[in-house]
Formats: C-alpha cells, structure tokens, sequence
C-alpha cells in the first residue's frame, strides 16, 4: 500500500483503500449505478436541478439571497443524488412554501425539469445513434473495459438507478452496453413509483442467498454507498470529474466516505488493478 497525504493507495495506482475490507466469497455479483457511475449522458442534471430550484426560490417572499439560496440548494441535491428526482422535487414544493410562497404540485416540478433534461439527453443520443458521438465520450472512462473484464469472470452485473427504468433501458441501449446488464436493470417505473435502491439490494442478496458482504456495489452517490453499507456490502465510491472526465471529485469523495464507502476510485482507468484487489484470494479471509 502506498501512503500519500493521510490516503492509502492500491500500489502505482489512484485506487484509494479507504477501508481495506473485501468481498468474502468469491466475487459474483456487482451493482452499478447508472449516472455518473456507468454513463455521462445526462452530465449537467444536477446543475440543471439546483437553476430549476433558484428559478422558483428566489421570487419567493421571504427568500434568502442569491448566494446563501444557491448554496443551500447545492448541498440538498448534491446530499439526494441517487434518490428518485420526485423526492428531489417534493422538498422542493415544500421549500417554496417555507418561504411564504404558493407551490405547484411535485409533479409538475419533475415534468418541467425532466422536459429540459430530455432535450439535452435526446440531443446526445442522437449523436450516439449517428455515430457522431462514440459511447467512450459518454461513458465514464474505462468503464467499458471494466463491465468486459467482469464479464469475461462470470460476474453478474446489475445496474440501479434513481432515473426511470425505461430511459435508464434506451440510454444503456445506445450506449452499446445492453449486454452487460440484460434484464437486471432497475430504476422507478410509473406501475412501480415506490423505488428504492435499498429494496434492490435487498432482493440481489435474497435471490441468490448472497450475505451483504459478497456483495460489491459501485457508484458515485451517497445514498447507494450507505444503502450498501447498511447492507454489510462492499461500496465502491466513484468520486468522478464528469466534466473534465479526469482526476477525483474531492467534494464526492467526501461525501462517498462519510457514506461508509471502502474504496474510492477517479474512473475505471485502473480497473484491471481494481478487480484484482476485489476478487484476490487472501489468507485469513473471512
Ligand atoms: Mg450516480
């Protein structure tokens, strides 16, 4: 283990063993996040979010100023990221209303913050469709490399997102990635509003009679990482720089360790380093 600032390093690499605990069995089955984990398709929506909120806070009576406002809507969706957006959405109603102002329904929050997403994604899609956009410089880097080795192992992978299943299904679709994950896509479905990536969790250990520490989960969310942590399993935090695609998002992989996450990885540059450390055979293993 190398040592630098206090951080503990997987040797020669920027994989950072903040908790050296490892699956114990051998490794089968590995949970994904989608956004920001798997795909930057939608890259921007949290910044698009926290505009979405300042739009409706900002004309209400008794609101903050700009500054302090954009702060404090920062963290709250920074803080929910991996929660389904009408959770998002529901504080935000109930925000507008602390501060004096009339709110409209959640609903109608999500459906105007989804119309503005979806013309950003379907503008990438179509790029992704006519070739002019490769699934490399929408995907987080090496990622695909990453889901190739893990399925050269046998390894089942699961993807879990707080975006609905059937977008989630077409953006992984034109992606290239179907493949990886097949039918073991989960996200909120309109039959199905109540989504939970706990209850995901749950039903992955339950149907193969997994315990939660053979389980990995991979993400760049705190309410995946702790949902994992709860669960006794292995949480890879992906603290990715969406925007430059390099380097560690140090406000993520804060959150991500505070959220009980056990290694923190920039990318899957280093995967091949990564799997190795998650599938080794050690002695005295649990
Ligand atoms: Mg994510």
């Amino acid at each position: 283990m190398n040592h630098q600032n206090g951080r503990h390093y997987l040797p020669n690499t920027l994989i950072e063993i903040v908790n050296p605990c490892r699956p114990c069995a051998r490794l089968r089955h590995v949970l994904f996040d989608f956004d920001g984990t798997v795909s930057l398709i939608r890259e921007g929506w949290q910044q698009m979010m926290i505009e979405l909120m300042l739009e409706f806070l900002l004309v209400t009576p008794k609101a903050e100023d700009e500054a302090t406002l954009r702060r404090r809507m920062t963290d709250l969706v920074v803080h929910s990221t991996g929660r389904p957006t009408i959770d998002q959405m529901t504080y935000l109603a109930n925000e507008i209303v602390r501060r004096g102002g009339s709110a409209q329904d959640a609903q109608a929050y999500k459906a105007l913050f989804l119309g503005r997403l979806l013309a950003r994604v379907n503008q990438r899609l179509a790029g992704l469709r006519s070739g002019r956009l490769e699934p490399a410089e929408l995907t987080v880097p090496g990622v695909i490399e990453f889901l190739a080795a893990l399925q050269v192992q046998g390894i089942t992978c699961y993807l879990a997102s707080g975006t609905e299943r059937e977008a989630v299904v077409n953006e992984i679709a034109a992606l290239g990635l179907a493949h990886c994950f097949e039918d073991r896509i989960y996200g909120p479905q309109e039959s199905a509003p109540a989504f939970s990536k706990k209850a995901v969790i749950g039903q992955i250990l339950c149907d193969y009679s997994l315990r939660g520490c053979e389980l990995v989960s991979i993400g760049d969310g705190k309410v995946e990482m702790e949902y994992t942590a709860e669960a006794g399993g292995i949480g890879v935090g992906v603290a990715s720089n969406e925007v430059e695609r390099q380097g560690i998002n140090e406000l993520k992989r804060e959150q991500l360790i505070q959220a009980g996450a056990n290694i923190i990885v920039p990318d899957f540059r280093e995967g091949e380093a990564l799997l190795s450390y998650l599938t080794e055979e050690e002695t005295g293993r649990r």
